[in-house]
């Protein structure tokens, strides 16, 4: 039976949570990481890794329900400055992770932050709030920045060593890099964990599924981070197109299909898959203008006449159609009118 954690460690998969995971194994404490999956981030296939790479033992959990609906009401302490809501996920996340040191019978909870390395979560007066609001205040350590901290209940009982801990703050990256030399970590990974929402290319994709879907799932985000994004309306209805850019999206595309979807692909000759979400009912005209875009994002089908396969549940039609762009989908809207709308949908929040 697998030893019980002492600490569970939250890991994004990033350079800061590595070394805090590292401080404390380097005590001698029995550390399991914790890793959150959802559409904008998380890499659980690199589980294994971590383990042969850095000795860590990964949880990998999926909070991707909750975040997301977290996302739509509107974070409370407000966005950064793409679609990031740093500050409430780092609540909501740290919340999770508690419940889950509790499950496990560990003692202290860990995470990677350092005072004043990120302008919005990394801020001490953030640091704190975020910690009260997750409910860890005194279960919380940070290993890379204790020494300037508040001793917590696991350093005053003992369980954590507070002299052995480091006291980085700031912006800079020198003292990380020197404690990965000082363990041998030979692989450094980047700052973060890499996270979606902090991209504006993302951002442009993630948004028509605020304002143009009436209850966006997981799921629906998940699609939005494949291919090519188009959006059409006939005055009273949105829909919703994804095209593949190349073999793998295709694929992608394929796996993320619904019961209620559409997929459509050239008859003829290889080219982009497209998923139309919720197509198994959509109008046969608005099919006929997808099918016409599939069609012009084949390359071997300039100016000439396609057969497009539509593939629904159960059934199977094939229109002939003139290659056409810009007719009736379009991309996502730029990224300065997604900052505007985001004000509007969310007022203070935003
Ligand atoms: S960058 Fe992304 S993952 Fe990191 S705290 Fe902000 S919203 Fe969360």
């Amino acid at each position: 039976m697998a030893t019980s954690p002492d600490v569970i460690v939250l890991f994004s998969g990033g350079l800061d949570s590595l070394l805090a995971a590292k401080l404390l194994q380097r005590q001698g404490l029995v550390v399991r990481c914790w890793h959150a999956v959802s559409p904008f981030f998380g890499k659980p296939d690199r589980r294994d890794f971590w383990r042969e790479t850095y000795g860590l033992d990964v949880y990998v959990e999926d909070v991707g329900r909750d975040f997301v609906a977290m996302l739509l009401q509107g974070p409370p302490h407000g966005y950064g400055k793409v679609l990031n809501p740093c500050v409430d996920c780092k609540i909501h996340l740290l919340r999770r992770a508690g419940i889950y040191m509790k499950s496990v019978g560990a003692r202290a909870l860990a995470s990677g932050e350092v005072p004043g390395q990120r302008p919005m979560s990394q801020r001490r007066d953030a640091m704190r709030v975020i910690a009260r609001e997750a409910g860890v205040t005194d279960i919380l350590v940070r290993p890379l920045s204790a020494a300037l901290l508040e001793p917590t209940l696991p350093e005053r009982e003992g369980l954590v060593d507070r002299a052995r801990l480091a006291s980085m703050a700031g912006r800079g990256r020198t003292g990380q890099i020197a404690l990965a030399a000082r363990f041998g970590i030979e692989e450094i990974p980047t700052p973060g964990g890499g996270c979606r929402l902090t991209e504006r290319e993302n951002a442009r994709r993630y948004w028509p599924l605020f304002t143009r879907l009436v209850e966006p799932t997981t799921a629906d985000f998940a699609l939005a981070n494949l291919g090519r994004q188009f959006w059409g309306n006939d005055g009273a209805t949105d829909f919703w197109l994804c095209m593949g850019r190349n073999s793998e999206d295709n694929e992608a595309l394929v796996q993320a299909t619904l019961p209620c979807d559409a997929l459509l692909s050239l008859r003829d000759t290889p080219g982009p898959t497209a998923l139309a979400r919720g197509g198994a009912h959509w109008p046969s005209s608005v099919m006929l203008r997808a099918a016409e875009l599939t069609a012009a994002y084949c390359s071997k089908t300039v100016g000439e006449d396609a057969a497009v396969c539509v593939k629904t549940r159960g059934a199977e039609q094939v229109l002939m159609v003139k290659p056409e762009r810009g007719v009736f989908f379009e991309s996502p809207p730029p990224f300065a009118l997604v900052r505007e709308e985001r004000k509007v949908v969310f007022g203070q929040k935003g």
